[in-house]
């Protein structure tokens, strides 16, 4: 099982900051700016590009947003990212998404 699944089914500790019937969002472990959250659908899907129900992105989308709102980031700006296979930076083969936010990002990305 991979480590977001563990996360999703507790079975590894994570600091939880939104977790509804299909959608899961906790802090990242090595945050790369001051406000930093994974944001992970609970099924095992294993990229962006694997996504066979176009529906889920909606599902997805409104959690990050509720997220969003929920840390009241909207005011102040933030990114989203999904880093997506080897080039694309992906480390983890479950799809997520970065929030990131707390500080001006550098454009483009390294
Ligand atoms: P990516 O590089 O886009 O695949 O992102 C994977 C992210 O998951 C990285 O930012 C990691 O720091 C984060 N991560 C990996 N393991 C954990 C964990 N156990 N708890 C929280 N975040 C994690
Ligand atoms: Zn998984």
């Amino acid at each position: 099982m991979c480590v977001f699944c563990k996360i999703v089914n507790k079975e590894i500790p994570a600091e939880i900051i939104f977790d509804d019937t299909n959608v899961v969002a906790f802090y990242d472990i090595a945050p790369q700016a001051p406000t930093h959250i994974v944001v992970v659908p609970k099924e095992h899907i294993k990229s962006a590009t694997e996504v066979i129900d176009s529906g889920l992105w909606a599902v997805f989308m409104d959690a990050v947003l509720q997220v969003v709102k929920k840390l009241d980031l909207d005011n102040q700006g933030y990114r989203l990212v999904i880093n997506t296979g080897e080039q694309g930076g992906q480390t983890v083969p479950h799809l997520h998404l970065h929030i990131l936010a707390g500080r001006n990002l550098g454009w483009p990305p390294g």
